[in-house]
């Protein structure tokens, strides 16, 4: 049986093997990976040819037939154990889904086996420099050239655009320039002419890199589209329910990561007669994220559930609350496992510290904690807009 309170055996099958995977890798690869500028390739490679990376994408496409419920678990399993892969949130989950979806027979055989396999990598673009939160706002603008399409804009923000083989990017049409949001998904490849990135310095150590583009009059054939350009947000949110409930799943891997090292440290670390943990100064604060942490999880799995249902309108709420959930959760105990190892907690060595801005990430990304409040007090509280 499984609902989302109760897992599966299978689920609790999947976890424990993307655990063990993910134990031989660890932080210290990890952390390595970071420091050297590599991106986890081999960890990556690894997932990939266990199946992990495609749990959620269909069996005939070389995926797993499963839903986002197990890709959750499959990213949560590898940031507990200190190594999260990022391009998980992007690539299989916004991208493979909303292709799977909605890509024409073509699009699914070109890039859904690749993705699965994590052969291919697919970023995604939507955020842009003066739209920021408000999508609404969005000017990236594709016109029509005889069957060829013509796309104009910068995004930024956008990461693993290095690795990626493309940028699954967010438009608007020509006649749709102004107004509310009619979205369109474009398939960028890599090396278009006319699409560049910059990389953005950022204070954040994970191997994935975030890159300022420009669109410069790219020209793209008539199957870049993906779907149709009539339904593109029942399509852009079919990729932004599953990009909300994987950041819940990032940021819950983060914060049982950090619970388990700080947990580990207060068992051992002794200055007066008892090891730090007896001190409930110490020990509570823990207690505190680890149900924080629980009730995050619950309310992910309860997302996840509904959106595999195929329930996009009730799993939008979920999808938020949970990635409000989960960052608050991370946040704060990464914060309080800093500070259970005093001075350590800001050192190289124990490289807890670097996870302090990596928590502030599910803060703000892919949607930030006051839009979630918005959102909420609008749609399911029915209260009055100020913007
Ligand atoms: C590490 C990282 C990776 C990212 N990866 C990607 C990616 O792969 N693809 C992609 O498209 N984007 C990506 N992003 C971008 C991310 O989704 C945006 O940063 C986020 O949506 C917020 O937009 P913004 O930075 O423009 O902030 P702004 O919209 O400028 O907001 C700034 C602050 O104002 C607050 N605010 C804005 N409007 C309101 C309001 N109406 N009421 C109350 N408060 C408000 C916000 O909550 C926020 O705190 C990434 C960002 C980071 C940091």
């Amino acid at each position: 049986m499984s609902s989302t309170l109760v897992e599966s055996g299978e689920l609790r099958a999947l976890r424990t093997a993307v655990a063990a995977l993910a134990a031989r890798y660890g932080r210290d690869y990890f952390g390595t990976a970071v420091r050297e500028g590599g991106h986890a390739e081999e960890l990556w490679a690894e997932a990939g040819k266990l199946g992990y990376l495609g749990v959620n994408l269909p069996e005939e496409y070389g995926g797993g037939g499963g839903g986002i419920t197990e890709l959750a678990l499959v990213l949560e399993e590898l940031g507990a154990a200190g190594c999260p892969l990022l391009m998980l949130v992007v690539s299989p989950a916004i991208c493979g889904t909303v292709i799977a979806r909605f890509g024409t027979d073509a699009q699914k055989r070109a890039w859904l086996p690749g993705l699965a396999s994590g052969g291919l990598r697919m970023a995604f673009g939507i955020t842009e420099p003066d739209a920021g939160s408000n999508s609404h706002r969005l000017t990236t603008t594709a016109r029509r050239d005889g069957s060829d399409w013509i796309l104009t804009g910068r995004k930024v923000f956008i990461s693993g655009v290095d690795t990626a083989d493309a940028t699954l990017v967010v438009g608007r049409t020509e006649d749709a320039r102004t107004g509310r949001l009619k979205p369109c998904l474009f398939i960028v490849g890599r090396d278009a002419p006319g699409f560049t990135r910059r990389p953005i310095a950022m204070e954040v150590a994970s191997p994935e890199k975030q890159f300022e583009l420009v669109l410069d009059d790219v020209r793209l054939p008539a199957d870049a589209l993906v779907g149709d350009e009539d339904t593109g947000l029942l399509q852009l949110f079919a990729g932004l329910n599953p990009e909300r409930i994987m950041t819940a799943a990032f940021a819950i891997g983060m914060a049982r990561h950090a619970l388990g090292r700080a947990v580990a440290y207060a068992r051992t670390r002794q200055v007066w007669d008892e090891p730090i943990g007896a001190h409930q100064a110490i020990a509570h604060p823990l207690a505190q994220s680890h149900i924080e942490t629980e009730l995050a999880r619950l309310m992910m799995y309860k997302a996840a559930h509904l959106y595999d249902a195929g329930d996009d309108a009730a799993a939008g709420e979920a999808a938020n609350m949970a990635k409000y959930a989960a960052a608050e959760a991370a946040v704060q105990t990464v914060d309080r496992a800093v500070h259970t190892l005093g001075g350590n907690g800001l050192t190289t060595e124990y490289g807890l510290a670097s996870l302090i801005t990596a928590a502030r990430v599910t803060r703000v990304a892919p949607v930030s904690r006051e839009m979630i409040l918005n959102y909420i007090s609008h749609q399911t509280l029915g209260l009055p807009k100020s913007y």
